[in-house]
């Protein structure tokens, strides 16, 4: 298919083509007629997907079209996003795809003084870009009114969830005229979030997008087996070589980011930490240094790093293996958009070697497996921490790993509907479970496959890094006792 198909109007067309957009992903071939059509839509869909086009496109287009925008001033569409790096990503897409139109779009998010943000807004905006506090803020102080909306768009709404915004969300609703275009995203669909989209959304069309397995593939994914205690050192051997440029290296827990930073740091490998504790401008600033080529590491947790879109980037270090395993897709996805070759590496300890499985499972291959490295695994006991409930909370599924040498690995389902969506974000920082959006009723288009992510053709399959040895992780081999690079694997 292609963007012209769409009945998108030229301005945009020729604006598209200067992204280097060839075609339009599933999401976008789903949403974009129906959105011009002014029917509300429920998009299933993650970030890598398109979305943010899906509903940008169509957006300015209705805009452009009413003959209303230039004499008002008011603002007429809102689209709501629980970050600052989202917001800024959104507004940024905002101007690339209406270059050619006359609409102002404008962003704003808090952490920083709220004066030229007024400043802008005096001016007149018809898009308008927010997280929820600043908004709400603006609006009680009268300086923002959203009486006008026409289109309103919530972006991530179970991630607002998570971070505690729901009831800011809330309340902006009711600024909002009742009679208005409504597109909601949501990456999953827990019951507080079933709840609002009945309130919100009337006869929506739904497009549910599931690139899980199907992009994966795409990507070159290597992993590593080695020891905890010697993660970091595999990490530098890796980074000071010249393949990796640079790399977004995913931490489980916010410590081990912090302790991370200052160990590449004292290698002399440029890098900053995005988590949950930095500040806005903090995590701000990091993901433009790593933007900028400035470091060459930037370390995340997945809440910080959800949603983050960073063009060109090669590679994706698994420091520490997500206890869910969409996780793991999810930041791997990361790498090979738009075309660009992707690499994912990730390093397992015997503790992690659950979740290596559960991976495996679900991405329904064998990860290729580096042999002969430097720091081959050789502690194969699990540490003591891991048993029972452990320090790795695991949502929709169970990992027991008993002391007795057997590690076996449980599926909990979260609901018994085949549509189920779920995702959620590891360890300390949040953990989430989604359920089937229940919603049978609607008109639904289940889409998978290639189209749905912009994730390069990835190098072969280099199978050569596995060898047939198998062994019960509990018990040490031989080939590991004696640091020898033989493959182990657990069955
Ligand atoms: P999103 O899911 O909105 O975060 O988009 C993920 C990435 O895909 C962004 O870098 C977009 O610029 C890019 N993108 C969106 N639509 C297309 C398309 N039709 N063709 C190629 N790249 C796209």
């Amino acid at each position: 298919m292609k963007f012209e198909e769409l009945n998108i109007i030229e301005p945009i067309l020729k604006a598209l083509k200067d992204e280097n957009y060839k075609e339009p992903s599933k999401i976008q071939e789903e949403a974009i007629p129906s959105i011009l059509l002014g029917k509300d839509l429920l998009g299933c869909a993650q970030t890598g997907t398109g979305k943010t086009a899906a509903f940008a496109i169509p957006t300015l287009q209705l805009l452009h079209n009413s003959n209303k925008i230039a004499k008002k001033k008011k603002i007429q569409s809102l689209i709501l996003t629980p970050t600052r790096e989202l917001a800024i990503q959104i507004y940024d897409n905002f101007q690339s795809y209406g270059k050619n139109l006359n609409l102002k779009s404008a962003v704003i998010f808090g952490g920083v003084s709220q004066k030229p943000q007024e400043e802008v807004l005096r001016k007149g905006v018809d898009i308008l870009i927010a997280t929820p506090g600043r908004l709400n803020d603006l609006v009680n102080q009268k300086i923002i009114d959203l009486s006008e909306i026409e289109i309103f768009i919530l972006d991530e709404a179970d991630r607002m969830l998570d971070m505690g915004f729901i009831n800011d969300v809330k309340k902006i609703i009711r600024y909002i005229p009742k009679k208005r275009q409504t597109l909601f995203f949501s990456a999953t669909m827990p019951s507080e979030i079933k709840k609002l989209v009945s309130t919100l959304l009337v006869d929506p069309v739904v497009v549910e997008v599931t690139p899980v397995s199907s992009t994966v593939d795409k990507i070159k994914q290597s992993l590593y087996y080695v020891d905890k205690a010697n993660k970091r050192k595999l990490l530098i051997s890796l980074l000071k070589t010249d393949e990796i440029k640079s790399a977004l290296v995913f931490t489980r827990t916010k410590s081990d980011a912090n302790r991370l930073v200052k160990y590449l740091e004292d290698a002399q490998i440029g890098a900053k930490a995005i988590h949950g504790n930095k500040s806005q401008n903090a995590r701000q600033e990091a993901l433009q240094s790593f933007k900028d080529k400035k470091i060459q590491v930037l370390i995340a947790t997945d809440i910080a790093a959800r949603g983050i879109d960073i063009d060109e980037l090669s590679h994706v270090i698994n420091y520490g293996l997500p206890n869910i395993p969409e996780t793991y897709v999810h930041r791997i996805g990361r790498t090979g958009r738009a075309g660009q070759r992707g690499i994912a590496i990730s390093f397992s300890d015997v503790d992690e070697v659950p979740f290596v499985r559960d991976i495996e499972k679900l991405i329904k291959k064998k990860i290729d497996v580096v042999e002969g490295h430097k720091f081959p695994m050789v502690n194969l006991t699990p540490s003591p921490k891991t048993k029972a409930t452990g320090n790795r909370p695991r949502t929709g599924h169970n990992t027991r790993v008993k002391g007795t040498g057997t590690q076996s690995t449980s599926k909990n389902t979260t609901a018994g509907n085949t549509n189920a969506n779920k995702t959620a974000a590891t360890g300390s920082e949040n953990t989430r479970k989604a359920v089937a959006t229940g919603n049978t009723n609607k008109a639904k288009t289940t889409t998978s496959g290639n189209k749905n992510t912009f994730k390069s053709t990835a190098t072969g399959n280099q199978n050569t890094f596995r060898t047939g040895a198998t062994a019960n992780p509990n018990t040490r081999t031989a080939g590991a006792k004696k640091n020898t690079t033989r493959r182990t694997s657990f069955k």
